[in-house]
């Protein structure tokens, strides 16, 4: 198997690691975050999308 290039699975930027540090930041601090807080975020954005009807 050939990489042409590694990146960062996370945000495709490219990175030697899988995970740049960025987004292992990130992951670590959210799964660090849940575990203090057990609190649900539980985002429900008004996907209010009317579907465009034409009738010929
Ligand atoms: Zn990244």
């Amino acid at each position: 198997m050939s990489e042409k290039k590694r990146v960062c699975m996370i945000c495709g930027k490219p990175s030697e690691v899988s995970i740049c540090d960025s987004c292992k930041a990130q992951i670590q601090g959210e799964a660090i975050d849940k575990k203090q807080k057990i609190e649900r975020e539980v985002r429900i954005g008004p996907e209010m999308e009317k579907e465009k009807k034409k009738k010929g």
